[in-house]
């Protein structure tokens, strides 16, 4: 059922947001820019968003007290994340509208899940089979799964974590042991030459605006680097958008949301593989706050708050985003005296290896090569 338009919040209206991370909070400043409250909703009393937004409430996805009122006291709910769990969704959507709905967010949190519907739409993604037992995975890789391979666990993997790689059979008890007994999904391994994705919103009357396809540079496992656009023959990137609307449509999605591709050189050409979708803003979006006319951030705020969304056109040739990743933010002074280097400090205080501290964006002023 296609969710109806809503009249669009006003300003001086909240929206509930569920998470306190760097997501959470770039979406409270992007509401506040639109004259809109901001109303945080996680569990650690630490959450960075908290400092940028109205209110805040401490509490436990489970705890159904807290959530109601929370759900009192806004206008529409989001997420910052997807592991929200799905009935924390569902119970907010009793009292108040919550945006995109649980069932991307279902989708979403599954790997099986959505490299179905990825094909179903006629998309191609790497070849795939669930396993749930070390026995499985042995019968899936006898009975002719190609190696090389990934073992992913369905559900919660992130940044590379909860996955295994298997070369030879021999391989099988180790990754499986990995997995740590959580259903998990087998994946033969694309040989990509880029991974690119593609940053969108679709607002609550059906409009959809891509951003440029984003190339994307992992380090460790970790998005280093995201440049945009990234270099596609024109047909492709068209392939990448046309794909990721039909996602959107048939979840009946309201908001941002970002789906990653492979791409895999085939008969001279590029080919798209589907890899994830994420049901919320996304790190290789970054680059928009400084490089588009609209950020991700405000185009995910005008599409749950019921506003028009805004153009997605880029400012420059191109533009660039590189994560600060743990001792990475220790060059901040150095990064605020560059001309021309937004810097985007997340506010955490502590910076573990890994954690993702902040961002620096720059405009290219060529088209990117
Ligand atoms: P994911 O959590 O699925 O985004 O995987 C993290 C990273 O692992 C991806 O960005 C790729 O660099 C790599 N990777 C994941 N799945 C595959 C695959 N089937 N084939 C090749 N590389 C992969």
């Amino acid at each position: 059922m296609t969710e109806k338009a809503m009249t669009a919040l006003p300003p001086g209206s909240t929206i509930g947001i569920l998470g306190g991370g760097q997501l959470g909070r770039m979406l409270a400043m992007a509401a506040a820019r639109l004259g809109l409250k901001s109303h945080i909703y996680a569990p650690d009393a630490n959450s960075p968003a908290f400092d940028v937004a109205a209110a805040h409430t401490i509490g436990a996805y489970e705890d159904e007290v807290r959530l109601a009122a929370f759900a009192e006291a806004i206008g529409v709910a989001t997420y910052e994340f997807e592991n929200i769990p799905v009935p924390t969704v569902e119970f907010l959507s009793k009292r108040v509208p919550v945006r995109p709905g649980a069932k991307a967010l279902a989708c979403a949190q599954d790997r099986i899940n959505e490299k179905m519907l990825a094909r179903q739409l006629g998309a191609m993604t790497a070849e795939f089979a669930p396993i749930d037992s070390l026995e499985a995975l042995i019968k899936a890789l006898d009975g002719g799964f190609a190696v090389p391979a990934v073992l992913k666990t369905r559900r919660f993997g992130y940044d590379g974590k909860g996955q295994a790689k298997i070369l030879k059979r021999s391989d099988a008890e180790a990754a499986w042991a990995a997995m740590r007994d959580r259903p998990s999904i087998l994946e033969s391994f694309v040989n990509f030459r880029a991974e690119v994705s593609i940053v969108a919103a679709r607002a609550s009357d059906g409009t959809f605006k891509a951003f440029d396809v984003t190339k994307n540079e992992h380090r460790d496992h970790i998005l280093h680097r995201s440049v945009a656009p990234a270099r596609l023959a024109a047909d492709v990137a068209a392939e990448a958008i046309a794909a990721a609307q039909k996602i959107a449509e048939s979840l009946d999605y309201i908001g941002v949301f970002a789906i990653e591709f492979f791409v895999v050189p085939e008969n001279g050409r590029d080919r798209l593989y589907v890899n994830e979708m994420a049901p919320r803003v996304h790190n290789s979006g970054h680059w928009t706050m400084d490089g588009a006319l609209t950020s991700q951030f405000e185009q995910h705020i005008r599409a749950v708050a019921g506003w028009p969304l805004g153009s997605t056109q880029l400012k420059a040739p191109g533009a660039e985003m590189i994560n600060l990743i743990g001792d990475d933010i220790l060059a901040w002074q150095k990064i605020a005296a560059e001309p021309g280097a937004f810097l985007h400090h997340y506010g955490k205080k502590v910076a573990r290896p890994g954690r993702k501290m902040g961002h620096v964006n720059r405009l290219l002023t060529k088209t990117p090569r």
